[in-house]
């Protein structure tokens, strides 16, 4: 009989090595979505967090909360909640008549983009998915004509529904999704070019997160909140921060793609911590947060780079977390092919960069590493200017005493006076 081998120890979740990121890409980018028709990436999104152990849950207006919490509680540790919405332009089957398609467009692209292109048909409740959650296209169809309306008398006109003819061969259903045959998920380099990179590359973004703390077994508590409707209004996010789904002490990042173009930013320059969008500024000790962190990860690391832009080429859901009265960031990469919208009138892959990717993705996992001492960051930059003003008191009081006595002093001896004297301090403080 053959001695008895010592039981292994059961596997643990820390024995789990995070899954690489161009496969989480390629699986959640891949999966065919549209406002309100959010089904298959809430199935996604179930599977990961059951994969990994993690609470998942669904609130009443189907916004999916996955939530990491491990090690000691503390007041100062304020659960960081990270945003993504599921959803992207597309349109929506409205009508079948044998092969004619009517159709509604849902999210914002201009109406010279449609006539012409082809669209791939997908079932909305999943029936033809494979095991992984990626869609199987039951038809293929040709945009004939194209609607729209203005918002303003002569302005532009936004992509409102169309008409389209089936392909011999393929069938649609009212209620099915018909998303533009572009490539669903295909890597040039360090480039991802994907139908939905808006804002499935967001969702990616917060699994990447989620799934290395679980992977490390870290302290830490996180919740990803993926939300719905946003390319319609912002729906999904503003009835759960209204309704107060998310912890009251939440400190709540948006996260998203937005348009390189519109918000004059650099792919392949990194991360960007977002002050703002077109309409909002968010929470300034957020952002000088995360604006501190991003710069402690590139003293740490020589090729850590990220920017920090207004982006106000569009809204995002930190508008509503902030107006709502949550303590409130955001975060994104820059986007190419904004909305699917091409060079020269033609619909595109979107494209993001894998290194703003992974750098958003170290940028949060510091975000939640450090969360116990969010609460000291204003304080510390308060510090920093108090000594400011404290170092240069003598000098200012010592050069205003002439201001009061005697003749006015000339620029010369201005001039010569700072060229005399050392800068006030020697904090790093960058002075406009
Ligand atoms: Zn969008």
């Amino acid at each position: 009989m053959p001695a008895r081998r010592p039981t292994p120890s059961p596997p643990t979740s820390s024995k789990r090595k995070p899954t690489p990121l161009r496969e989480l890409v390629r699986e959640t980018v891949s999966i065919p979505t549209a406002a309100y028709l959010e089904g298959a990436v809430v199935r996604h999104l179930r599977r990961f967090a059951a994969e990994r152990g993690l609470d998942c849950s669904l609130d009443r207006f189907g916004n999916v909360h996955i939530e990491y919490r491990r090690g000691r509680r503390s007041r100062n540790r304020r659960p960081l909640v990270l945003g993504a919405h599921m959803d992207h332009p597309g349109f929506v089957v409205t009508a079948v008549k044998g092969r004619r398609l009517t159709l509604e467009f849902r999210g914002g692209i201009s109406a010279e983009y449609g006539k012409g292109e082809q669209l791939r048909i997908y079932p909305v409740d999943g029936s033809a998915e494979s095991h992984d959650g990626a869609g199987a296209a039951t038809g293929v169809a040709l945009v004939t004509s194209v609607e729209g309306v203005s918002r303003v008398r002569g302005g532009p006109r936004r992509l409102t529904g169309g008409k389209a003819t089936l392909e011999q061969g393929g069938t649609a259903r009212v209620g099915d999704l018909a998303l533009w045959d572009v490539p669903e998920c295909r890597f040039r380099g360090e480039i991802v070019h994907a139908r939905q990179c808006d804002d499935l590359i967001g969702a990616v973004s917060v699994l990447a997160t989620l799934d290395r703390l679980a992977a490390a077994g870290a302290d830490g508590h996180v919740v990803g909140l993926f939300t719905r409707a946003e390319e319609v209004g912002l729906c999904g996010a503003s009835a759960a921060a209204r309704a107060r789904l998310l912890p009251e002490d939440a400190v709540a990042i948006a996260v998203e793609t937005s348009s390189k173009a519109a918000g004059r930013a650099d792919q392949g320059g990194g991360p960007i911590i977002r002050v703002g969008d077109a309409v909002h500024i968010f929470s300034p000790r957020v952002t000088e947060w995360m604006t501190a962190l991003a710069q402690q990860l590139a003293c740490d690391h020589g090729g850590f780079a990220y920017q920090r832009r207004l982006m106000d080429g569009g809204t995002t859901e930190a508008t509503s977390y902030d107006l709502y009265g949550y303590e409130t960031g955001a975060a994104c990469v820059a986007l190419g092919n904004y909305h699917n919208a091409g060079p020269r009138g033609r619909v595109a892959a979107e494209t993001v960069h894998l290194g703003d990717l992974e750098g958003l993705v170290q940028l949060f996992g510091r975000m939640a590493a450090e969360m116990p001492r969010f609460q000291r960051s204003l304080p510390a930059l308060k510090r920093r200017f108090d000594d400011l003003g404290r170092e240069a008191a003598p000098l200012l009081r010592s050069t205003a005493k002439a201001f009061r006595q005697g003749p006015p002093p000339d620029n010369s001896s201005a001039r010569s006076t700072r060229q005399m004297t050392r800068p006030p301090s020697s904090l790093e403080l960058a002075l406009e």
